[in-house]
């Protein structure tokens, strides 16, 4: 590792039972997968990538943050899921300074998810009661690069990831690399706005990473206490390529998660691959008529149906 006054430390925020998501599955129980935040220090000033969600999560955050007594001026935000950008919020609360950025892909993302009335309704549906009343989505930011304590952060847009123009943070000086939901750790991966050629786009993305030889990579959903290695890259590809295999090789819900399950089972909230595999068996090419009763388990702008797979910001449609 190259000399640098920065610091690197990583808040996860554990599992959290749904207030008010129906079970997929026999045996699935709804529940949030834990989520991290990450904080990047110079020897005063910090930002943090990615805000978490709900105001408890975010207080406690806001808590774990003044211990290490930096100014909080900045926090990056990796994609548009309102899950890691929806407690910004709250944060600027406890942090008033602290301004989102992103890039404008991730921006128009974020508004959409901010105004759009199904996903409103979506999201606070999850969370009743525990989201800011009023949003706050971030900036957008004039450079992909900027500096902290002297040192160059790097904001490297690969595209695919959970979700379309995901994005990472390459902090070079601490070889690290801070993946938002391009990269998993010990989680189920959500595959709802993927399909077989998006997973292969997301394989690339994850390639994008690797290329990198990072010796910290920091996931976006990871298990509580789980390292922040390399490893985590081949291990979030090889899932990728397991869920289309058993997609293609299953055809019922049951099926994938069975499947899944068997090759994947250490990992943490199978819920979010029962979601996974319902948004698969209901998709129009494989099986027209299984969409009809499929009962939209995400949210519901995210959900495949006739119209194709996932959103765009308006500005896209
Ligand atoms: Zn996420």
């Amino acid at each position: 590792m190259a000399e640098t006054a920065l610091t690197i430390d990583v808040y996860v925020t554990p599992l959290r039972p749904y207030a008010g998501s129906p079970a997929q599955g026999p045996g699935d129980d709804p529940n949030w997968s834990p989520m991290s935040s990450t904080l990047i220090a110079g020897e005063e000033e910090a930002i943090l990538v990615d805000a978490l969600t709900a105001n408890d999560q975010v207080d406690a955050l806001a808590e774990w943050l003044r211990g290490f007594g930096k100014r909080l001026t900045g926090v990056y935000i990796t994609h548009g899921h309102t899950d890691h950008w929806g407690g910004l919020a709250r944060l600027q609360e406890h942090f008033p300074d602290a301004r989102g950025f992103a890039t404008a892909e991730v921006v128009g993302r974020a508004q959409y998810e901010a105004t759009d009335e199904r996903l409103l309704a979506y999201w606070n549906s999850r969370f009743p009661g525990e989201l800011p009343q009023t949003r706050v989505v971030p900036e957008v930011m004039a450079e992909p690069e900027f500096t902290l304590g002297g040192e160059v952060l790097r904001v490297v847009s690969v595209g695919q990831g959970d979700t379309e123009h995901s994005t990472f943070l390459h902090v070079p000086s601490l070889d690290a690399v801070v993946g938002g939901d391009i990269v998993y750790n010990g989680v189920h991966m959500m595959m709802l706005e993927t399909d077989e050629q998006k997973r292969d786009a997301w394989i690339a993305s994850l390639d994008a990473v690797a290329a990198l030889a990072p010796k910290i990579v920091v996931a976006g959903h990871k298990r509580v206490g789980a390292p922040d290695l390399p490893d985590n890259i081949a291990a979030s590809q090889q899932y990728l390529r397991d869920f289309s295999r058993v997609a293609n090789e299953r055809d019922s819900v049951e099926g994938i998660v069975e499947g899944m399950l068997a090759l994947h089972g250490d990992r943490e909230n199978p819920h979010t691959l029962w979601i996974s595999a319902r948004g698969e068996i209901a998709k129009p090419v494989r099986s027209p008529s299984a969409a009809d009763h499929t009962d939209r388990a995400g949210p519901p702008g995210l959900a495949p149906g006739r119209a194709g797979i996932g959103i765009r910001p308006r500005s896209h449609a």
